[in-house]
Formats: C-alpha cells, sequence, structure tokens
C-alpha cells in the first residue's frame, strides 16, 4: 500500500490529510510541535473569521496577483463548502455583518477537536514533534524527534508547513532554507496583515501605546498610483500603528515602503464631518480655554486623536483654524517600515506557484527534487486580508494537494 507524508497539521494539512485519507490512501501526518492547529486556535480567540460570504468574482480578487490561481483552489471549495464541511463536523456557521463567517459559538476548539478525532478514526497516523529536517541522500524523509532523528519513507508528500507570523506556534519558516537548498524558487516570506513604525515622540507613545483610533478614514495610494479610502478602526502601538484597517492596507503600504522607502497614509480623524463647518467651529474665540479644550469642544477630538495632532503640527499651525481643520481630515502619517513577520497576522511570498504544476505538484528538478511533493496553505506564495480568506485559501489549496497526491499515487506508487 502506498503511503503519503502530510507535514504540518494546520488547517492546509489537515485537509490534504482528510481527502487523500477518504481516497484510501495510508497517511501519516507529521508536525513538529506536541499538537496540530496551533494557529487555527489562537484564530479563534478572534472569534474564528472562517470565511467570507462575499461573491465570487469580489472573493477572488482579495488574492490581488494570485486571484487566478487561487481561484482556480476555490472552484472545487468554496466558502459555501467550506461552511458545509463545518456542519458536517457539527458546526454551524453565520454571516456577520460586514458579511464575515463565523461559526455559531466563535470558537476554533470545538472543530479542531471533532475534525481531529474524526481523521484518527479513519485510521490517520498522527505524528507529533517531529521536526522535518529535510531529506537524506537517499530521499528519506528525516524528521527532527524527542528520540532523536527519525528516517521515513514516503511515497509522496504534501508540505503545508505555513508561512513565518507568530513562530512560537510552530510555523516559523525554516522549511524556506531546506527548500533553497533544492533549488526551489522561493519570494523571501514577508509581513502581511501587520502594523507600522511610525515613530511617535515619547510623550505620545508613554500616553496612548494602546489607544484605538475609531472611527478613521485611511486615504492611501497604491502601487499603480491609485488612491483608495477605506473606514475602519486602528490602534495606536507604541511605535506607529496596527489594527484591523491598517492590516486591510498593508499590503500596498508595505509595497511602497519596499518601492520608495516610506509609505504616506492620511487619515480623516473626524469622518462624517465636513471640512468647513470643522474649520467654522475651530475659528470661533477660544476665550480662556485651553487649545486641547477648544478642540474638544469644538470638534469632539480628545485623547490619542487629539495627540496626533500635535504629532504632526507645531504651534502655530495649531492655532490656525484653516491648517488645523485641514489635518484633522487629512492627518499625515509617514509609515517607516512594516513590523516583522513574526508580529504580523500573516505573511507574503513563500514556494512560488511558478515552481508548482496546477495540481500543486513541485515540478520535480533532475537530481534534487523528485516527483510527489505538493505543497499547500500559507507557505504559498499569496497574499489576503483578514476576513476569513486566509484560512478559506489555507482550505481549499489544502484540498487540491491531498486530491492530487492521491490521484498522483494511483497513478505512479506501488500499491
Ligand atoms: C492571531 C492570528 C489570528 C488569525 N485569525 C484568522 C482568522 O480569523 N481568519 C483567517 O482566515 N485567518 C486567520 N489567521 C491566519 C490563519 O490562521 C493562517 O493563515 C492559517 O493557519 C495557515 O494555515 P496553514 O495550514 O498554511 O499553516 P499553519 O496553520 O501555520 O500550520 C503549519 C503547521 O506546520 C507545522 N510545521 C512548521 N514547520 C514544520 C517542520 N519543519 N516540521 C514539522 N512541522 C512543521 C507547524 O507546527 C504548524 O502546525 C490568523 C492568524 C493569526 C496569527
Amino acid at each position: 500500500m502506498s503511503t503519503l507524508a502530510v507535514i504540518g497539521g494546520g488547517p492546509a494539512g489537515l485537509m490534504a490529510t482528510e481527502v487523500a485519507r477518504a481516497a484510501g490512501v495510508e497517511v501519516d501526518l507529521y508536525d513538529a510541535k506536541g499538537s496540530v492547529g496551533r494557529k487555527f486556535l489562537i484564530a479563534g480567540k478572534g472569534g474564528l473569521n472562517l470565511t467570507h460570504s462575499e461573491p465570487m468574482p469580489a472573493f477572488a480578487r482579495r488574492y490581488r496577483e494570485r486571484e487566478q490561481e487561487v481561484a482556480g483552489w476555490l472552484r472545487d471549495f468554496d466558502a459555501d463548502a467550506l461552511r458545509a464541511w463545518a456542519r458536517g463536523l457539527g458546526v454551524d456557521t453565520f454571516i456577520g455583518s460586514s458579511g464575515r463567517v463565523f461559526p455559531t459559538d466563535l470558537k476554533a476548539a470545538p472543530l479542531l477537536r471533532g475534525w481531529v478525532r474524526r481523521l484518527h478514526a479513519q485510521g490517520v497516523r498522527f505524528h507529533m514533534q517531529h521536526r522535518w529536517l529535510g531529506w537524506c541522500e537517499d530521499g528519506a524523509l528525516r524528521f527532527a524527534t524527542p528520540g532523536g532523528e527519525r528516517q521515513v519513507r514516503a511515497d509522496a508528500v504534501v508540505l503545508a508547513l505555513g508561512g513565518g507570523s507568530w513562530p512560537q506556534l510552530g510555523s516559523d519558516g525554516a522549511w524556506q532554507d531546506v527548500l533553497r537548498e533544492r533549488d526551489v524558487d522561493i519570494a523571501p516570506l514577508q509581513p502581511s496583515n501587520c502594523g507600522f513604525d511610525i515613530g511617535w515622540s515619547p510623550h505620545f507613545t508613554e500616553r496612548h501605546a494602546g489607544a484605538p483610533l475609531k472611527p478613521v478614514v485611511a486615504h492611501w495610494r497604491d502601487a499603480t498610483g491609485r488612491e483608495h479610502r477605506l473606514q475602519g478602526e486602528c490602534v495606536a502601538t507604541a511605535t506607529g500603528i496596527e489594527g484591523s484597517l491598517v492590516y486591510a492596507l498593508s499590503a500596498d503600504l508595505r509595497d511602497t515602503i519596499a518601492r520608495d522607502g516610506s509609505a504616506l497614509l492620511h487619515l480623516d480623524l473626524a469622518p462624517g464631518r465636513e471640512l468647513a463647518r470643522l474649520r467654522d467651529a475651530l475659528a470661533k474665540p477660544r476665550l480662556h480655554r485651553s487649545l486641547g479644550e477648544h478642540l474638544r469642544r469644538q470638534t469632539g477630538l480628545s485623547g490619542a486623536k487629539s495627540s496626533l495632532l500635535h504629532e504632526v503640527l507645531d504651534r502655530t499651525a495649531m492655532e490656525n483654524p484653516d491648517t488645523l481643520a485641514a489635518t484633522i481630515k487629512r492627518l499625515p502619517l509617514l509609515l517607516q517600515r512594516p513590523r516583522p513577520v513574526a508580529e504580523a497576522i500573516s505573511s507574503a511570498g513563500g514556494v512560488r506557484l511558478e515552481a508548482l504544476d496546477a495540481a500543486l505538484m513541485l515540478e520535480p528538478i533532475a537530481g534534487r527534487l523528485p516527483a510527489g511533493i505538493f505543497c499547500a496553505g500559507e507557505m504559498l506564495d499569496w497574499e489576503a486580508p483578514t476576513g476569513g480568506y486566509l484560512l478559506t485559501a489555507c482550505f481549499a489549496s489544502g484540498r487540491l494537494a491531498g486530491e492530487s497526491a492521491a490521484a498522483w499515487l494511483a497513478r505512479n506508487a506501488p500499491r
């Protein structure tokens, strides 16, 4: 009987395992950690945004340059299929007001527990604390285990090793060196859905690190120079900003910084208030009131929002109602760098899709890489904003890789 080794027990690896097993393949699942799905469980802390209800053409556009390829993965397993699959594990889902889809109990643990139990019952063999190190000269897989190095033979392999964010949960990107050594083409991992450094004054950091900035409207330019706007919420950090609004723009901002050395983001601190009316309100006599009190009374801005104005305007400019109103509507923030990938929600970069065929098998490289090695999940070179798009593509690519591996084994491996 031919065997498949799935390495990496996140959503992508578990899904590959499930479909390959359903196709009658013997599956061994390996993971470096003591249990599977650690990042999936952490995603559950934020409510587990499983997928999104947006209809397909718009859904696929979330994958930016990789829209076409990911749309191909989603053809067999889209948001509806994912919801039906969760239902099969006894987990109902609902569509939130933003169109995002969550499990009814907003938790990942029941879904993961039920899934792992089902995989055990189906005969999948789990091998935890097995850190994949690469291949031996004779093609066997090498694993570091608590009992020393173990070498294992498999007829096909699915690599689902994750990206580079939150490495403490298992996906540390160490696989990049192993695959590069084998001449696999890999785009360097970069932060995606990440915060940015701005460099506040010590005064601002001391008082406002952690303060929410909501609501605000962001204005920014993409790589083609087109201006966009989006309303949402962000958070001032000790060094800059983060939060759902910033994550949604992070790919554009990161790419602009890579090209130009910095990126300009404008925030409207008073959405819904017109510039002219703000200016008129600020031009009213201040009398004996402090500038901060005047600002609060006339515009409603206080705390972190008010302090942000002091970060970009000097005293004279703050006293000028025209300048102050214009800055409230378009506060310029010069972003210096993205936060490190380890802090990001996800990573961009990874195994370039050109290195794989349409079935997600790595193109064999004579003398370097045999046929029958498939890849899935966040370790592939695509990115998407938060909103359930990340997990959906991980599940869908895992499914495709598992099905493809089973089909490949049926054609090529000993029975
Ligand atoms: C805080 C947080 C919240 C998130 N919330 C959401 C959300 O709500 N919705 C959403 O769509 N996405 C969310 N994401 C992103 C989502 O969790 C990931 O995109 C997804 O888990 C990636 O799945 P994966 O299977 O590709 O990799 P992972 O889930 O990272 O799994 C990879 C597995 O491979 C194992 N591994 C790595 N290297 C080795 C090795 N050398 N040997 C053996 N095993 C190895 C790891 O231990 C790990 O178990 C969130 C991420 C974070 C950090």
